[in-house]
């Protein structure tokens, strides 16, 4: 048995603690019901053991599993959330089977979300079988009304900047963008770290970094939107797969004023574990380039690729403020927790290249989010309370850091 194996054994039942919804909306704060932890948890390792749906059978049983206990037995948003992960695994196996009655309960699951007026899934749902309908089923008819319909009926949501930006030629955006910046607002794109095949760090009990950094980059994005002045985007909006190139030309389009990409860490060192923010620059340091070539890992598989990041790192005219933001966004989380959680280390604002900065039009920075591997990192951040804490103290840094921007 492997070592993560069991530590996934052991530390299983630390993963219905993570999952928990985020305290967003009222039927969120309840707690999760035993059958959607069971199920949930399920999901979550065969993603993380089998990313690549080598075991059909394995998905095949639980999918059907996932159907079924969506059918019963869950309060209306967990079966809801249920059906949606299940699309996705009836996405993956008929990307593996190429049976079409795969995709065809894929897009069932995700129909029934839309037009089910009690799911608060629908508008995602809707992004969902737009992106199914374009890449996978090349019907880019069907796939422009699911957009249109996000627009239509949920024009407000986070759902409808993605829907735009999926109908919309980049100009067309640009100008959205300068309309923006006419009324003084200043736009922030948060980008949360990984997604889809790509799960980033692996902590305790099936804990995956790409989880993590969906679910505090959504928190901070609501608390920064309370300030009328700040617009704020994200670059993926559920746990599917973005390139890493997308995602700063995805701030490029909106001319966005700060991009902050959240990660969280690993180590293979037991006694390594904190906090620290990255800016974009060439760095010698052993340690960085170990986390360097884990988090380039998903796209950059190419020697020319890999040439052209080391090449290319100098980011004209933003290094100065990018500095200024990690700064600012280190010192106020560290301000905001290290109080009420004094074990917490501190590791400092370093520089790395990291691919996913590369090309921002704008002052940009990457935060490393604790260590999730690590026990005494990783039992804090399975905790809602904790994570509360942490996405105030770092929406608090990220505003104050807009100051020196623009000065
Ligand atoms: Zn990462």
């Amino acid at each position: 048995m492997n070592k993560s194996l069991s530590r996934l054994l052991i530390l299983g039942t630390f993963a219905g603690f993570f999952l928990t919804l985020w305290p967003g909306n009222d039927t969120s704060l309840l707690a999760e019901s035993p059958d959607f932890t069971q199920i949930h948890n399920e999901y979550l390792k065969l993603r993380n053991t089998d990313p690549s749906v080598q075991e059909l059978r394995k998905w095949r049983e639980l999918g059907s599993n996932m159907q079924q206990v969506s059918q019963s037995r869950l309060r209306a948003d967990e079966s809801a959330r249920v059906k949606f992960d299940a699309s996705i695994v009836y996405e993956k196996l008929y990307r593996r089977s190429d049976d079409s009655r795969d995709i065809q309960t894929a897009v069932r699951l995700l129909e029934g979300l839309v037009t089910d007026s009690s799911s608060d899934l629908a508008d995602d749902a809707l992004i969902r079988l737009g992106d199914l309908y374009r890449v996978v089923l090349h019907d880019e008819r069907a796939a422009v009304s699911q957009y249109e319909a996000v627009l239509k009926r949920f024009p407000k949501s986070d759902s409808a900047i993605l829907a735009r930006h999926r109908l919309q030629p980049s100009a067309e955006v640009d100008q959205d963008a300068a309309r923006t910046k006419r009324d003084g607002t200043l736009s922030i794109v948060l980008d949360p770290g990984h997604g889809g095949e790509d799960f980033g760090a692996k902590g305790f009990g099936g804990l995956l970094e790409k989880d993590i950094t969906l679910l505090l980059s959504k928190r901070i994005a609501e608390i920064l939107r309370r300030d009328p002045l700040i617009e704020v985007m994200l670059t993926r909006q559920d746990d599917s797969f973005v390139p890493l190139v997308e995602r700063t030309s995805f701030a490029n389009e909106r001319n966005a004023d700060l991009f902050v990409s959240l990660h969280a860490n690993a180590s293979e060192h037991a006694d390594v574990s904190g906090f620290e923010v990255y800016y974009l620059d060439n760095s010698d340091d052993q340690a960085t380039k170990k986390l360097v070539e884990r988090e380039n890992g998903s796209d950059v598989g190419s020697g020319s690729d890999l040439a052209f990041i080391l090449g290319d790192l100098i980011q004209t005219g933003k290094i100065e403020s990018s500095v200024k933001v990690a700064r600012s966004v280190y010192d106020f989380t560290k301000k905001g927790l290290s109080g009420a959680y004094p074990p917490l280390k501190w590791i400092g604002v370093k520089k790395a290249p990291f691919y996913v900065l590369v090309g921002a039009h704008m002052p940009c920075v990457l935060v490393e989010m604790f260590f999730i591997d690590h026990p005494s990192d990783a039992r804090l951040v399975v905790q809602p309370k904790f994570r509360e804490s942490l996405a105030s103290a770092l929406a608090t840094g990220i505003r104050n850091s807009l100051g020196e921007i623009h000065e």
